[in-house]
């Protein structure tokens, strides 16, 4: 099998990477081991994240810091035996969280984050998949006021960065949502985000783009990625060979794996995440997805979705899925929760880099070799915007977005 470019990894960015290439004349071969949308782009919040104009910092405040370091918090969890593994990449990642590195960040980040709404949509009406990016944005739900004006000062910050939101007292948020019990002091809505109810339906529309447009898909492991001369070849599982004169790697966070053997490390560490889906209680509902008390509830087609926040476990710990038993019993305080969809939850896995933010563009080591990864907490958010700026680049056009931040040789 002939092609011109390779991607491997078909997560939302990679199927978007794709779309984008064969959108500009490149012939592709989409490769992965599993079905296309299947691993982390499948399971999580749904939300196109206009709002996330502050990328996920480490906590420096003495006080979080000791909660989290308890152990018994909703939103994080660690498995002691990760950290001396993690160590150098967290205390990067905690370095580059200082105020001052963190607002440089926040403004190259930003820059990412402005096209997202755009992206989506202008991939979406191609792919004849508009109906799944509800224009509703998601709400955040405050215990108590401290943290109700703390969060809404940093909607106002966000304001600077073209984000719009509106203070909610318990009775507009009633209002809004009105299954969710009533409890709250206030909450906050952020209106620009688009909330998907089937994220894996929204990678598969791309996906079947992509396939319209003339591209082909082959299952395959890309450990297997290898030089053939001055051509890329990939053994397909059912023993075709691909080969490519580029390959990209898009592989989330199994990305480091592959750039390795080519000589590129780059300092990724995966943040677990979980969801599991219930049954709505008789004809309750939720319109929009609702963060509170350090998960998100969120309705899909499957059902109401409970993701959960952090968990640091090294990459072939089992499933611990601890957060969603703390979570459960508070869910179903907030919201008439049925019984559980599944048996087992899910797991998904956040590729993240040190200094939030992803890595995009030629690998240092290998010409012809091109990373898009580690989109951390905003992946499904920045597909399509990260598939168009690599395309560019990759035809020999200017990325609609300055790259110089993103390059791989920062690490
Ligand atoms: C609980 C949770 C909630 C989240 N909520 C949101 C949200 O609301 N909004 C948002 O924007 N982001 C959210 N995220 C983050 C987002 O899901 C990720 O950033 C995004 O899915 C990453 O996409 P990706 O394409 O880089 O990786 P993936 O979707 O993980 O895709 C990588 C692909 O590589 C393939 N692969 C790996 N190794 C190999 C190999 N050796 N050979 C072949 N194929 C291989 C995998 O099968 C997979 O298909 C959430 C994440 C979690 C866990």
């Amino acid at each position: 099998m002939q092609a011109d470019v390779v991607v491997l990894g078909a997560g939302m960015v990679g199927v978007s990477v794709a779309v984008h290439l064969q959108k500009r004349g490149r012939q592709v071969v989409l490769v992965d081991r599993r079905q296309p949308g299947e691993e982390t782009s499948y399971g999580n919040g749904g939300l196109v994240q206009r709002e996330a104009v502050f990328p996920h910092a480490f906590p420096r405040d003495i006080a979080e810091l000791r909660r989290i370091a308890r152990n018994r918090s909703v939103d994080v969890h660690y498995h002691l035996s990760a950290l001396p593994g993690l160590a150098g990449r967290l205390f990067r990642y905690w370095w580059n969280s200082e105020p001052g590195r963190y607002a440089a960040i926040a403004r190259d980040w930003f820059t990412l984050i402005a096209t997202c709404l755009d992206e989506h949509k202008a991939l979406a009406e191609e792919a004849g998949s508009t109906e799944l990016l509800r224009p509703v944005g998601f709400l955040r739900a405050f215990n108590d006021t401290a943290t109700m004006d703390s969060e809404l000062a940093k909607a106002e910050r966000a304001r600077a960065f073209g984000v719009n939101s509106a203070a909610l007292t318990p009775a507009a948020l009633g209002e809004l949502e009105p299954h969710l019990n009533n409890g709250f002091v206030g909450g906050l809505h952020w209106t620009d985000p688009y909330a998907v109810n089937d994220p894996h339906a929204l990678t598969m529309s791309y996906f079947e783009l992509f396939r319209r447009l003339g591209g082909e898909f082959a299952v395959g492991d890309a450990g297997m990625l290898r030089r053939g001369g001055a051509a890329w070849r990939v053994t397909a599982a059912d023993g075709t060979e691909v080969e490519a004169g580029e390959a990209v790697v898009a592989l989330g966070v199994w990305s480091g794996a592959v750039t390795k053997r080519f000589g590129y490390t780059p300092p990724l560490f995966g943040k677990r995440g979980y969801h599991l889906h219930f049954k709505p209680k008789g004809n309750a509902g939720l319109t929009r997805p609702v963060a509170s008390n350090g998960f998100l509830l969120a309705p899909m087609r499957a059902g109401i979705r409970l993701t959960t926040g952090v968990e640091f476990a090294r990459p072939p710990a089992p499933p611990t899925p601890v957060q969603l038993a703390r979570a459960e019993p508070i869910a179903r305080r907030v919201f008439p929760l049925d019984e559980a969809v599944e048996p087992e939850p899910w797991m998904g896995i956040r590729p993240c880099t040190p200094d939030m933010m992803p890595i995009i563009g030629p690998a240092p080591t290998q010409p012809h070799l091109w990373c898009a990864f580690g989109h951390a907490h905003q992946g499904f958010t920045l597909g399509p915007t990260t598939g168009r700026l690599l395309a560019e680049m990759m035809t020999g056009g200017v990325p609609f977005v300055d790259l110089a931040p993103f390059r791989a040789e920062r690490f």
